[in-house]
């Protein structure tokens, strides 16, 4: 072994070597035998005589100690000198065999010797472990794995003291903590740590260190033997950390054998199944949880193959409030390499109920707690994948209150929803089981009816009975009230395919009810169809309308009743399509509304009458004011003040110049919200005119408190003039209460003089109608104004008396 060698092979000896070797393999014994029988033959071959010596050839060569003594004899020599010859010729022979024998036993310890300090150097040099041997605390001896272990070359070592043995702390190496391994080893033969050590680059790493003692030729030596196990240290804290995770997570983990028996599990699958650890492990998973899971085996088996599973299950018995579980099970191996499946069981009963509270909350009206529209498409949805399945049918009603605004209006909002409440409860319980209810909104409800054979006696007995339940007075505010019910029924596959459709044909047939006399059930048909496919139609048409300049706008006078002048017009909207077809306002507006469209289309006639009107004044023309319908849907939009500001701003008209008609439905549809538009539209300027006047059902109380300018009586009481009496009291009526409140009144649809004469007498302010002008284009509602061709039935002759300033 040499301190300083890099390889195994034995390197030249200095005069230390040769001593360490000699004490260790006791050869000094042999060569000083060698050299005393060699000077004992040199000394033997000096002192006989040279005629001895030559004889002594002689005697070698002869074959026995007596043919030699003869034959030394004959050659003349005494028996005495004979013996003699013979004697020393034995003796030297003996020497030389001992020294042969010596010699080669010489050669084989030396080659012992050398066998051995290879063997050690190859020891010391290709273990795996870093080898430093001090002797006095200072290293003489280290090999190639000490020096790349600690990053150190081996001038920094050999002959030093390796303070970074005993201390990761550079600064502390002979402190008395750090150079205790050292004096205990030194003390006990042998000490062991497990400990972090610093390289020379300040990196440090996890070692195990062994120190052990041992003496040559009396002085006291230390072998250091450093393991670098940084890996086995990160194991372990992962293996630690995973300990620790399986004990702490909020999950029941279960490891089990591919038989489903439990080897292994953590304190919260404790939880999981309620049973202490004594009776989970070394149980059927089955047993534990209380789980009949029949597919368990071949999953086991399928999951151990590489193929994961989850799902869930309720866990629970008599004595436990089953809770849902969300539980997977993933493949592993186990010590033996065995395949084994690890069971994962997440708690998600409060998820669950969280989900179903928001599920439920989503999809039911809060007001009846009957399922909504979003549930009712969802549901509809279901039906159509079951009954394609199934090759059955199934129904979709639509049903609509009668008179519902009415009760609203009349006895208020409270007694409104308090009747809808009634409503839904008598619809749920007029329907069988397995029948849906929905309430989609306002007064709007739906039923599902499934395929019960034959369905369309199924339909006739639920709409039966849906009518006859509605049929009993309601006690609403403590009064009785009465409200009918019309329904539209679709037949899937019959009538439609798909949910959207087949809600839209409800809606359909569900108005043709209403058309046909309310209280009425109406079912979806071809007819209707074709009105459904017609209004679908002209929806995507009017949505390129739009784009294309399709729409214009048209204006028809309004003429003072006693003097024929102009005083004003209403703006309608036109639709000329791309085949050059006129389509009425009274098909595409209700249609618009329905979309949406009608935001942009309003938008679209409100500004382009302003700027009309604008430019009507700058050319010094008439008339004084231009009144613009407003539908229900604008009046609602949040921002409609807000855009009139801004219309007023963009085109410059003048407030008092523009009257906004309001049907008296759209009012009614939410009387509060209305209220305080009108407040505001009022405030900037605008005139206010309730349009239709007499045919919704406002209740005249309301009128006191609504901020309006204008009633205009509607054509189909005009149109009933001057003969019916009934037309004939609404008419005078309507004309009193406005005189009452201080209003103007304005008549639509004034066709003929005894029409026109019967309103003058009443004394109605204005009057529009083809008596006076059709609506007309801007261009010819310029000529028209020149003209001013109608005087009526005039007495008097006219000037311009508007009582309208020009401001
Ligand atoms: P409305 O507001 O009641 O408009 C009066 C309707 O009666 C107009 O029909 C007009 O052309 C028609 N009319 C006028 N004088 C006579 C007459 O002497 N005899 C008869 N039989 N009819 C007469 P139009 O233009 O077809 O409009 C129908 C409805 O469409 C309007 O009824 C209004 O509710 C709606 N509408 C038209 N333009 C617009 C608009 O720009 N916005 C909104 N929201 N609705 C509009
Ligand atoms: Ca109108
Ligand atoms: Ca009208």
């Amino acid at each position: 072994m040499t301190a300083t060698s890099h390889s195994a092979e034995p390197t030249p000896r200095t005069p230390a070597d040769e001593s360490r070797r000699e004490s260790w393999t006791g050869e000094g014994d042999a060569v000083s035998v060698l050299a005393c029988i060699n000077a004992a033959l040199s000394e033997l071959r000096d002192r006989l005589p040279d005629d001895l010596l030559a004889n002594l050839q002689d005697v070698a060569r002869s074959a026995s100690a007596v043919q030699a003594r003869s034959s030394l004899q004959s050659s003349g020599l005494v028996a005495s000198q004979a013996d003699a010859i013979v004697r020393s010729a034995e003796m030297i022979e003996e020497l030389e065999r001992t020294r042969c024998e010596l010699e080669r036993a010489h050669q084989t310890a030396e080659q012992t010797a050398q066998d051995t300090e290879l063997l050690a150097n190859t020891i010391f040099e290709r273990t795996c472990s870093a080898l430093f041997v001090l002797k006095e605390r200072a290293c003489i001896a280290c090999n190639r794995n000490a020096l790349r272990l600690f990053g150190v070359s081996r001038d920094e070592v050999i002959g030093q003291y390796p303070g970074f043995l005993f201390t990761a702390d550079p600064r502390g190496e002979d402190a008395p903590g750090a150079i205790f391994g050292y004096e205990a080893a030194m003390l006990h033969g042998h000490f062991c740590e497990e400990s972090i050590r610093r390289r020379k680059n300040g990196e440090v790493f996890w070692c195990e260190i062994t120190l052990s003692a041992f003496r040559v030729r009396g002085q006291d030596h230390l072998l250091a033997v450093v393991k670098d196990i940084t890996r086995r240290k990160q194991v372990e804290e992962q293996l630690r950390l995973f300990a620790g995770v399986f004990d702490n997570i909020q999950e029941g983990v279960a490891i089990l054998d591919r038989r489903g028996i439990i080897r292994e599990a953590n304190p919260a699958f404790e939880r999981v199944s309620g049973r202490p650890p004594e009776e989970i492990t070394d149980r059927p998973l089955q047993e534990v949880v209380n789980w009949s899971f029949e597919d368990l085996p071949r999953v086991l088996e399928s999951v151990i193959a590489g193929e994961p599973w989850a799902g869930r299950m309720r866990i629970g018995d008599p004595c436990r409030r089953p809770k849902s579980f969300l539980v997977s099970f993933s493949p592993s191996l186990d010590a033996r390499g065995d395949g084994s499946v690890i069971a994962l069981f997440s708690d998600v009963t409060r998820i669950e109920r969280t989900q179903r509270r928001l599920r439920r909350q989503v999809l039911h009206d809060p007001l009846t707690g009957l399922p909504n529209r979003r549930y009712c498409r969802e549901q509809i949805q279901c039906l159509i994948q079951h009954s394609a399945d199934a090759g059955s049918a199934f129904a979709v009603c639509f049903l609509d209150l009668d008179d519902f605004k009415h009760v609203n209006d009349s006895l208020g909002h409270k007694a409104g929803d308090q009747l809808l409440q009634i409503v839904a409860r008598r619809l749920k319980k007029a329907v069988s089981q397995g029948v849906f209810v929905a309430r989609f909104g306002g007064d709007e409800f739906a039923i599902l009816i499934p395929d019960i054979d034959p369905l369309r006696i199924r339909i006739a007995e639920v709409a039966d009975a849906v009518l006859k339940s509605l049929r009993r007075p309601f006690r609403l505010a403590g009064t009785q009230a009465f409200v009918g019910i019309s329904m539209g029924v679709t037949i899937y596959p019959t009538h439609a395919g798909n949910v959207d459709t087949l809600l839209q044909n409800a809606d359909v047939a569900m108005y043709s009810a209403k058309d046909s006399g309310k209280n009425q059930v109406c079912i979806f048909s071809d007819d209707l169809r074709a009105v459904a496919e017609d209004r679908h139609h002209t929806q995507s048409a009017l949505r390129r309308a739009l784009g294309d300049n399709q729409i214009s706008i048209e204006y028809q006078p309004q003429v003072w009743t006693t003097t024929g002048r102009l005083a004003g017009c209403e703006a309608l909207a036109r639709w000329r399509n791309s085949a050059g077809q006129i389509i009425s306002p009274t098909k595409f507006i209700p249609i618009a509304e329905q979309t949406g469209l009608i935001t942009a289309l309003g938008d679209f006639v409100l500004a382009t009458t302003c700027r009309q009107a604008v430019a009507w004044r700058l050319a010094g023309c008439l008339p004084d004011r231009v009144a613009i319908n407003l539908s229900p849907r604008q009046l609602r939009h949040p921002r409609f003040v807000e855009r009139m500001e801004e219309i007023l701003a963009e085109t410059g008209v003048r407030p008092e110049w523009l009257e906004l008609e309001i049907t008296e439905n759209a009012v009614m549809e939410d009387v509060q919200q209305s209220m305080r538009v009108m407040d505001r539209l009022a405030a900037m300027g605008i005139r206010l005119a309730i349009d239709d006047f007499g045919t919704g059902y406002s209740s005249l109380s309301y009128l006191k408190s609504f901020n309006i300018h204008c009633l205009k009586i509607d054509k189909s009481f005009v149109s009933d003039l001057p003969d019916d009496e009934s037309a004939l009291a609404i008419a005078r009526s309507i004309v009193s209460l406005a005189k009452g409140r201080g209003l103007s009144v304005v008549a639509e649809g004034v066709e003929t003089s005894p029409q026109y004469e019967c309103l003058m007498e009443m004394g109605c302010d204005l009057i529009q109608g083809f008596i006076v002008s059709q609506p007309l284009t801007p261009a010819a509602f310029e000529a028209w104004s020149k003209d001013q061709p109608f005087s009526g039935a005039l007495r008097f002759p006219v000037g311009n008396s508007s009582p309208f300033s020009f401001s």
